[in-house]
């Protein structure tokens, strides 16, 4: 490993600049990446601008079939880096992001005693021309660190949506309509956490919690890279 690092400098997977020896991204990337500090919504995690709200303005007025879940970055300092993205593997990219995102972590899986960790699955179509599936990566990466084991064909994505940001929140609810069936029922569990890039009105989030809680899971929780500003 370290012999191939000297011959083959590490680029920076954001900017494509020489990386520091040993960094998997250079300082001036990492420090560009802004963490969601508190005080945060306690459904969804957002930012909240004010502090003596328990929850986001979303999230008051939308019932939502997950416990609770957390963001690690604010969307805007980390979108070019998810997404723009093309020198670089990507598995690089998804283990750099999956490991920050359990160090930070790590603590409320515990907490809230996590069995399982269930990426954000992609229909078969779109992951045929991607490639990847950016939640998989950063799941499995948290997989790795934790110990906690993946379920990745857990539940499975038999309708090819349409992209949500086109979408309003109740367009977003009705696009999602029996998307997602459990893929295995074979396992049970009842505490699971589902892992996605970004959190923005938690439809995806709710519409796999009600599938795994009608397959018996109790408690669901979520943990996502990055989140947009709350109210
Ligand atoms: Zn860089
Ligand atoms: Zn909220």
């Amino acid at each position: 490993m370290i012999f191939k690092e000297l011959l083959f400098p590490r680029r920076c997977p954001v900017c494509d600049r020489p990386a520091p020896f040993g960094k998997d991204i250079c300082p001036a990337c990492q420090g560009a990446f802004v963490k969601i500090r508190g005080p945060v919504c306690f459904k969804c995690g957002k930012q909240l601008q004010d502090q003596t709200k328990e929850y986001c303005n979303d999230c008051q007025k939308t019932h939502h079939l997950f416990e609770r879940g957390l963001a690690l970055y604010e969307y805007n300092s980390v979108s070019r880096a998810m997404y723009g993205y093309k020198f670089s593997g990507r598995a690089e990219f998804g283990q750099y992001f999956g490991r920050q995102m359990a160090i930070h972590f790590a603590g409320y899986l515990k907490k809230w005693q996590i069995q399982a960790i269930v990426p954000v699955p992609l229909h078969k179509k779109k992951l045929k021309v991607r490639g990847y599936n950016q939640a998989y990566l950063l799941a499995k990466s948290l997989s790795d660190y934790t110990g906690i084991p993946i379920y990745d064909k857990l539940i499975i994505r038999q309708r090819n949506t349409k992209p949500m940001k086109e979408l309003d929140p109740k367009s977003r609810q009705i696009n999602l309509k029996n998307a997602f069936i459990m893929g295995r029922y074979d396992v049970k569990l009842q505490r699971v956490v589902i892992v996605d890039d970004i959190y923005t009105t938690g439809a995806t989030i709710d519409a796999m919690s009600k599938v795994l809680k009608d397959a018996g899971a109790d408690r669901i929780y979520f943990l996502t890279l990055s989140i947009g500003r709350g109210l």
